[in-house]
């Protein structure tokens, strides 16, 4: 699948704001936000006057660069959540956390989504016992993650295990055992990303 492979710090200046896409990094001064919290580009430092589009086009672009999915695909998401019984935009929140990578990311795989992800395409996970090597793999409540036999000894894994995460309430984990458990699906409490759902279903319903 294409994904972006631009220079990834960009994406948070553009957003004029930490999106937290390096891991470790990002916590430290070598953040190029901290350094220089302007958009990218010649005309970065320019003050200029967003309209009500531009505002609703940089949380759609926001919430994509947080969960690292494309135009289409995130489209195709808003198009699932429009179905779906409730607040469109809180089930567009919903679906993109329950995305395998997410997931694994949130139970402390990875230092960011991007690591998480890269973890799920190598094969490192099962869930309910298979191998899912997908990161769009939506996963439901009562699924059970594990990191697979082999993986288990890999000083990375070793690494996660020993630095659990704090959870968010709709996911238990169990690091000694490799293995995490989706308890319900998220509600939008749960979710803990600075994104205004509302502007992104204004924009789509244009
Ligand atoms: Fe964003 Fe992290 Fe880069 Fe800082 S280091 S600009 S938070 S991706």
């Amino acid at each position: 699948m294409a994904r972006y492979t631009g220079a990834t710090c960009r994406l948070c200046r553009r957003e004029g704001m930490k999106l937290f896409l390096k891991g470790d990094r990002c916590y430290t001064d070598k953040c190029a936000f901290a350094r220089r919290s302007y958009a990218p580009g010649q005309h970065g430092q320019s003050r200029k006057k967003i309209s009500n589009y531009g505002t609703q086009l940089r949380e759609k672009q926001k919430a994509k660069r947080i969960y690292g999915v494309l135009e289409g695909q995130f489209r195709t998401y808003y198009e699932k959540a429009e179905k779906m019984r409730g607040i469109t935009g809180e089930n567009l929140l919903k679906l993109l956390e329950l995305r395998l990578d997410n997931v694994t990311y949130r139970l402390g795989y990875g230092n960011s989504r991007v690591e998480a992800r890269q973890l799920v395409t190598h094969g490192h996970f099962l869930v309910n016992g298979k191998k899912v090597d997908i990161p769009s793999y939506k996963v439901s409540a009562n699924d059970v993650i594990t990191v697979c036999e082999k993986s288990k000894s890999k000083e990375k894994f070793k690494v996660f295990a020993e630095n659990p995460k704090t959870l968010p309430k709709w996911l238990q984990s169990n690091p000694e055992n490799f293995e995490g458990k989706v308890i319900s699906e998220p509600t939008r409490e749960d979710i803990d990303v600075p994104v205004n759902e509302t502007l992104i279903v204004e924009l789509y319903s244009k």
